[in-house]
């Protein structure tokens, strides 16, 4: 089954989308990954929909990716007397780290090791920045605020301090119990929530090694600052804009999409851009003009995958909205100014011989009007390399690794084959072929741009360009 699009789509899956039929309907309609949210749901439940994707992806026989995201150390208000309080403007509200639930003056906040990092006048949002709290006096684990925003409050809101660096470990004991369930069951990529620094993605690397690829959501201001060793250490980046428009005023979070797609982009990571994208189809069955204009933005931008969150986990059009941001995204690539817009951010080869082979494998398949490129790929890197350079061909990426497949699913105009290596060169020319016509790429008559390594079935040695002709 050939998408007609590059932008891949990522959809979560939560109570409006977990059964196996929803799941086959979503997949249908253009999910390329679903995504398995551990800040809610029981393990037994995520392990039904695993097991219910890895069955349509036998079905279909196309590789799925799944992407289990970590809850990370998210902080919380602890329990209240009454289901809510209300915080009026002006007012004193009291935080500290008693276990008595709170009331309108105070509450509790279990995680004494953030008293540490505040201080007078730091700022405090709670509930996603409904409610904003400024500090006035810290004296060991109580801080003193003053209400700058008021609204309801309830037990469990989340809690950011937006800007600080906090003396937190990045993955809490809930998360290594979560990664491990979902290591054993073969996920694909886990993504890493509260990245702060990139000691958090080295810290997360020592548990997963190369068992999964590891995606850092930036959604921290220090992870903006140290994006550069975030990325070089990272498999994968996710422009997590939910957090990122709690922690940064959120007219800043455009700009940074960008910056930071561009810098994923340029290190040939792929990156995702997440949150709200078409948030009012969680209620609605069409989408506003600038949720369109939204997705569309993140498509211009380049993006290899456009994420899906509570429309697809809780809404009540979960399918529609998945059509609707399929369609979206492949009518955007079919505007003459799509390709000149993502050329205009050309990243340049690096010397190696798989970006040599990249750059003059794009070249020649737009010379001879070829009909993809076909890479054949064992860790997935040589496929990376060529959908870096954002070709006008698809990629169509040969593996006889089946977690490489599966993990390539995410990546910007990357077709990925689960096949045998190829055992000599008539072998190689003969998959090739016959792959590009059964997947729908090409026909007899066709030109296909093929890049490979010789000796035959070693990984990392990508050092021959083929044209092959396809008969
Ligand atoms: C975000 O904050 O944008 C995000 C994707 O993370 P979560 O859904 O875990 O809040």
């Amino acid at each position: 089954m050939r998408r007609l699009r590059s932008a891949k789509i990522i959809a979560t899956l939560g109570p409006a989308s977990s059964t196996p039929e929803i799941i086959r309907e979503l997949f249908d309609a253009g999910a390329d990954v679903f995504r398995l949210n551990f800040s809610h749901g029981e393990h037994d439940v995520h392990e039904a929909a695993l097991n219910a994707i890895r069955a349509v992806e036998k079905d279909t026989g196309r590789p799925i990716g799944i992407i289990v995201d970590l809850q990370g150390p998210k902080l919380r208000i602890g329990e209240l007397k009454s289901d809510k309080v209300t915080l009026e403007k002006g007012a004193l509200f009291t935080l500290d780290s008693s276990d008595e639930p709170g009331d309108e003056t105070r509450a509790p906040l279990p995680h004494p090791e953030l008293f540490q990092a505040l201080q007078r006048r730091s700022h405090i949002s709670v509930d996603d920045g409904r409610i904003r709290l400024q500090v006035e006096r810290v004296t060991g684990a109580t801080a003193e605020t003053v209400v700058i925003s008021g609204g309801e409050l309830s037990a469990h809101k989340g809690v950011n301090l937006p800007g600080a660096v906090l003396p937190i470990a990045p993955l809490t004991g809930k998360d290594r119990d979560d990664l491990e369930f979902a290591l054993e069951r073969g996920v694909d990529w886990v993504a890493l929530s509260f990245v702060q620094q990139s000691a958090d993605v080295e810290k997360a690397r020592k548990l997963v090694g190369r068992r999964a690829a590891l995606m850092a959501k930036i959604e921290k201001p220090s992870a903006v600052n140290g994006l550069a060793e975030i990325i070089d250490l990272a498999d994968g980046i996710m422009v997590a804009r939910g957090d990122l428009g709690v922690e940064l005023p959120l007219e800043t979070v455009p700009g940074l999409q960008k910056q930071i797609v561009r810098a994923a982009r340029t290190a040939g990571k792929p990156v995702v851009v997440a949150t709200q994208m078409l948030e009012s189809m969680i209620h609605a069955s069409t989408p506003t003009r600038a949720e369109v204009s939204d997705v569309v933005t993140a498509v211009y931008d380049g993006a290899d995958a456009v994420m899906l969150s509570a429309e697809t986990a809780t809404g009540e059009y979960p399918v529609d909205t998945v059509t609707t941001m399929s369609r979206i995204a492949a009518q955007a690539e079919r505007d003459p100014l799509y390709l000149p817009i993502l050329n205009a951010e050309w990243a340049e080869p690096e010397a190696t011989h798989v970006d040599a082979l990249s750059a003059a494998a794009r070249q020649v398949a737009d010379t001879l009007g070829a009909a993809a490129a076909v890479t054949f790929t064992s860790t997935g890197a040589t496929a990376l390399r060529a959908a870096r350079k954002r070709p006008g061909v698809p990629v169509l990426a040969l593996t006889h690794d089946l977690r490489t497949a599966r993990q390539l699913a995410l990546v910007w105009g990357v077709h990925s084959v689960h096949t045998d290596d190829a055992t000599d060169f008539d072998d190689m020319d003969e998959r090739a072929c016959r792959i590009a016509r059964e997947q729908g790429f090409a026909k007899p008559g066709d030109t296909l741009v093929v890049t490979y390594g010789v000796p035959f079935g070693t990984p990392g040695a990508t050092n021959t360009l083929y044209i092959a002709s396809v008969a």
